[in-house]
């Protein structure tokens, strides 16, 4: 049952007058269920727990830790039939997509409960002592990944599961043994409560500490704001706009003591496509782009909102065949109506540069909350000196930038933020395609796809999902994959330290089986390699 409160740690909560209700996008209807926000007072009950919690959880071996992600994932799969009626009545999302994300989001706690065993993130590093060495003695240094500390998550509205209370965040920070403090989104509140309320029984039929996650409810920016400014609070994980991501980042630096926030945020992600590709394959690259332009209603930071090629005739045969196959794909429903007047206040903000041609005309009877598909085209001189037109519209469109020469796309790159993904659809002899053109893409983007299509994140230790700045606050990390769990760790060194007082992992013995590099040389090895 969904109370709309509050957890804190494993107590239901709700101090606060201030509540809000969920909405149907499809039926065009609130939902019924009264959500409370959290008062100061839970903010600070949660995050002191947190605090205390996690003196406890950094101690649980990491095989119980790997125990605790399991059940997690057992209680989510217990509880799907809820989920789907829940999730669908606030997202107008199909029950399809919402078992295809909590199958994900099953796989990534997974993931990271295999990598809990495995042991060789926290990179143990020894470097046995010389005593004999000249002029002074070498110590003897051993160092290893630690957790942070209590780590806020805010999730967003496009993925209710694989980035929200139970998401990639959630479950890298609870891998590495940081508390997590949820920040619930407010459009899937209910969603956000049921699945809190599956880490909340997991967490106790592990015997984990309490306090080692709560889950928030918000109906404004305030109570994000309060938590990312709260003492306890050691890292912040964020995944939504670039607006929203600036302003924590911004929040975060300017505490007294500064945290890092990794935000991953929005991107237009852009595609090259290549004379010789559009010769010979114009009208299938046209179809597998109109259906990636408008998948999910175009809510994915992945969607392909930029596409650049040379002005020729196979160019103006792919727009026209784009527009069509856009055309004749059924508009669906978007998240809220907030997003849907997002995405068209976005495309007037496009309207508003007198050289973009919209070229998508079918006049569409629509329904409540379901957005125009929209192709628009722009010289790349003119969307060059504009980079309002770089501004990623969070929906179904896609802006296509026509380029004289090589040279222009060139310039076209460089002018360009950085980006979660850049896509080259060409043959590998092209002679269009040079390397000058794949080292200009590669250094604004996270990941770099030949000949394929951006939407679609594969989960895997190999992917990266962030970019340079403004797709992501630290390009030096990805949020999905268990590489993701790095970002909650911090390196901590033991230097001539005796074996009892030293964690498991860094002793002689090597008690737990791990991987370490012990004197440059890596190895699972025990006592054999140490000559004390
Ligand atoms: P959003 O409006 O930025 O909201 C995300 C969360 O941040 C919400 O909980 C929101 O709280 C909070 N928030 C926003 N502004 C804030 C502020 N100034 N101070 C404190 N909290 C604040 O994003 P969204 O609409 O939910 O999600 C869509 C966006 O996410 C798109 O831009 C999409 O590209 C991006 N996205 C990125 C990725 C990625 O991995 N890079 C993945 C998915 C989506 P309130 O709702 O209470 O205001």
């Amino acid at each position: 049952m969904i109370t709309g409160k509050n957890y804190i740690g494993d107590k239901l909560s709700s101090d606060s007058s201030v509540s809000f209700k969920t909405f149907n996008p499809l039926l065009n209807v609130e939902n019924n269920i009264l959500f409370f926000e959290a008062s100061d007072n839970e903010i600070e009950k949660s995050t002191k727990l947190a605090n205390d919690a996690f003196k406890k959880f950094k101690q649980v071996p990491t095989s119980e830790r790997s125990i605790f992600l399991n059940q997690i994932s057992d209680e989510l799969k217990l509880i799907s039939d809820d989920i789907v009626k829940i999730y669908c009545s606030e997202t107008g999302l199909s029950e399809a997509r919402c078992l295809a994300e909590l199958t994900r989001t099953i796989n990534q706690l997974k993931s990271f409960a295999k990598l809990l065993l495995e042991g060789s993130f926290q990179e143990v590093s020894i470097d046995t002592s010389i005593p004999d060495r000249k002029p002074v003695q070498k110590p003897d240094l051993r160092r290893m990944l630690m957790p942070i500390g209590p780590v806020v998550v805010f999730g967003a509205s496009n993925f209710p599961l694989a980035y929200s209370t139970a998401g990639g965040d959630t479950a890298s920070a609870l891998a590495a043994g940081c508390p997590v403090i949820l920040k619930s989104h407010p459009m899937h509140a209910g969603t956000g409560e049921l699945v809190a309320a599956a880490i909340i029984r997991a967490a106790k039929k592990t015997n984990m500490p309490n306090g080692v996650f709560s889950n928030l409810n918000s109906k404004g920016i305030e109570v994000g704001v309060k938590l990312v400014c709260n003492s306890y609070v050691k890292a912040v994980g964020f995944t939504g706009s670039l607006k929203g991501g600036r302003a924590i980042y911004d929040l975060a630096s300017k505490r007294e003591n500064p945290i890092p926030v990794f935000a991953e945020m929005g991107s237009v992600n852009p595609v090259l496509i290549f004379p010789n590709k559009l010769k010979k394959e114009y009208a299938e690259l046209a179809e597998k782009y109109a259906k990636s332009i408008t998948i999910g209603s175009g809510q994915f930071c992945t969607n392909p909102g930029i596409i650049v090629s040379f002005e020729s005739e196979n160019f103006s045969l792919f727009i026209d065949k784009l527009v069509e196959e856009i055309e004749n794909i059924s508009p669906s429903c978007m998240l809220h109506p907030n997003i849907h007047k997002s995405y068209n206040d976005g495309l007037e903000n496009i309207k508003k540069n007198k050289n973009v041609a919209f070229l998508t005309k079918k006049d569409l009877k629509l329904n409540d909350n379901f957005p125009k598909h929209v192709i628009s085209t722009v010289t790349a001189k003119k969307f060059i000196e504009d980079k309002n037109l770089q501004h990623e519209v969070f929906g179904p469109s896609s802006l296509l930038v026509r380029c004289e020469d090589k040279d222009e796309m060139l310039d076209v790159i460089e002018s360009m933020d950085g980006q979660l993904t850049g896509t080259i659809l060409a043959y590998e002899n092209d002679e269009f395609l040079t390397q000058e053109i794949i080292n200009a893409l590669e250094l604004k983007v996270g990941r770099i796809i030949f000949n394929g299509v951006p939407t679609g994140v594969e989960v895997c230790p190999s992917m990266t999902h962030g970019g340079p700045y403004p797709a992501s606050t630290d390009s030096r990390f990805s949020a999905v994959g268990t590489n993701s769990i790095k970002r909650w760790l911090r390196p901590v060194s033991f230097q001539d330290f005796p074996q009892n007082f030293l964690p498991d992992e860094l002793k002689n013995s090597n008690p737990l089986s791990i991987e370490r590099s012990i004197n440059g040389i890596t190895t699972r090895n025990d006592d054999s390699d140490f000559k004390i």
